[in-house]
C-alpha cells in the first residue's frame, strides 16, 4: 500500500484585474501575504489596502495618540514596497473592533469604491490551528469581510451607501483568507519574497518593540520559514497560502 500524500494546494485564480485587501491592523498583510501581492502588482494588477484600525494599541510603550500616526506611516511605506499606493483606514478602535452592521457597512462601502474581483482578508476563525488563539479584531474583521463581499452587491442592505453615490458591486468572485489553518490555494512566493521582507521591515518601530532579535533577521526568518512550510504542499516552491471562498 502507498502512503497517502499531503494534499497539494491549488494555484490561485489568475483571471482577475483588481483586488482589495481588508484587514484589522497595520502589519496583518506583511506577515505572509505581501509576497503574493508583489507578484500580482508586478503582473499589472491593481491591489488596494483597507485597514479597519490604525493599530494604535499595538505598542506597549507608545500611547495610542502617538502610535496611530506612526503605524499609519509605516503601513503606507510598507504597501509602497509591494506596489500598493491606495491605503485607507476605517478608524475602528484597535483591540475592540466589533463585528456588526457598522463594520460590514464600512467594508461594503470600500468594496463598492474599489470594485474588486478578489477580496483578501486574514484568518477569521477562533484559532490559527490547534491551540494558538486568534485575536478578536482578526475574527471580527475577517467575518465582516466575508459578509460584506455579499452586502456590497445588495442595494437594500445599506441604502445610505447608494445615497452617497456608491452603487452596488456584484463583481466579487472570491474571498481569499490568509493565515487559515485549512488553506486550499497558494501563490508562488519566490518572485516577491525579497520585497515581502522589505515590506515587513517597514514596520520597524512595531518589530523593535516586539522582539530583541535584529529586525532584518526576524523578518527574513519569519517569512522564509512560513513560505517554505507552505511550499511543502505546493510542489516544493516557497509559497503564500490562502483559503479561497467562492461567491
Ligand atoms: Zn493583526
Amino acid at each position: 500500500m502507498t502512503e497517502p500524500t499531503t494534499p497539494q494546494l491549488q494555484p490561485m485564480p489568475e483571471d482577475w484585474q483588481r483586488a482589495l485587501a481588508v484587514v484589522a491592523h497595520p502589519d496583518d498583510l506583511e506577515y505572509g501575504c505581501a509576497a503574493a501581492i508583489a507578484a500580482w502588482t508586478d503582473a499589472g494588477r491593481k491591489v488596494g489596502y483597507v485597514l479597519a484600525t490604525r493599530g494604535e494599541a499595538g505598542i506597549d510603550t507608545l500611547a495610542p495618540a502617538e502610535c496611530g500616526p506612526l503605524r499609519e506611516r509605516e503601513q503606507r511605506a510598507s504597501a509602497a514596497v509591494v506596489g500598493v499606493s491606495s491605503v485607507e483606514f476605517l478608524d475602528h478602535r484597535d483591540g475592540v473592533v466589533e463585528y456588526g452592521p457598522a463594520l460590514r457597512r464600512d467594508i461594503a462601502a470600500a468594496i463598492r469604491r474599489h470594485r474588486p474581483e478578489l477580496v483578501i482578508t486574514l484568518n477569521h476563525r477562533d484559532t490559527w490551528g490547534g491551540v494558538a488563539w486568534n485575536t478578536p479584531d482578526h475574527v471580527a474583521v475577517g467575518r465582516a469581510v466575508l459578509d460584506a463581499a455579499g452586502d456590497a452587491g445588495n442595494r437594500w442592505i445599506f441604502p445610505e451607501l447608494v445615497e452617497q453615490g456608491l452603487q452596488p458591486w456584484n463583481g466579487v468572485r472570491w474571498v481569499a483568507v490568509a493565515g487559515s489553518a485549512t488553506p486550499t490555494h497558494a501563490v508562488d512566493a519566490s518572485p516577491g519574497l525579497e520585497r515581502a521582507v522589505a515590506s515587513l521591515l517597514e514596520h520597524r518601530a512595531y518589530i523593535e518593540a516586539l522582539t530583541d532579535e535584529a529586525p532584518e533577521a526576524y523578518a527574513r526568518g519569519f517569512l522564509t520559514g512560513t513560505a517554505a512550510s507552505v511550499g511543502e504542499r505546493f510542489g516544493g516552491r516557497p509559497a503564500v497560502a490562502f483559503e479561497l471562498f467562492n461567491r
